[in-house]
């Protein structure tokens, strides 16, 4: 497994940075947004340090498959409400204007009762 020993989730990942954990298997873990916008707001990130969207081959395909099908579940086990009433959103900032501030692929799920803090 890849680690940049100079990434805040990768230290989150091998427990250096302490999270509030909502889901970790071999492969992925999902932990609250320490600043969150929405009601429910998590991050999903492979456990292997992958900088961004714009790093993923064909070979991450299955990985990036298991991340979004676990989404949706996860979110109804965080608070989220059933779709279509409910639902949540589902982004992955990619670059810097594409508002990427940390550098190691992550999704965010948000959800919940609007409004929003932001979006
Ligand atoms: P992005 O702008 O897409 O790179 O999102 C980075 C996200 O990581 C932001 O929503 C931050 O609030 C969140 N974040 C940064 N540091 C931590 C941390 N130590 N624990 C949890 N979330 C974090």
């Amino acid at each position: 497994m890849t680690h940049d020993p100079n990434c805040i989730f990768c230290k989150i990942v091998q427990g250096a940075i302490p999270s509030r954990k909502v889901y970790e298997d071999d492969e992925i873990l999902a932990f609250h947004d320490i600043a969150p916008w929405a009601p429910v707001h998590f991050l999903m990130v492979p456990k292997q340090h992958v900088p961004s969207l714009a790093h993923v081959s064909e070979a991450h395909a299955p990985l990036l498959g298991r991340m979004l099908a676990l989404a949706p579940r996860l979110a109804l086990e965080q608070g989220c409400q059933p779709y279509p009433e409910g639902g949540h959103r589902v982004v992955i900032n990619t670059g810097v204007q594409g508002g990427q501030e940390v550098h190691h692929l992550h999704v965010h799920v948000m959800g919940g009762p609007r409004p929003w803090a932001k979006g």
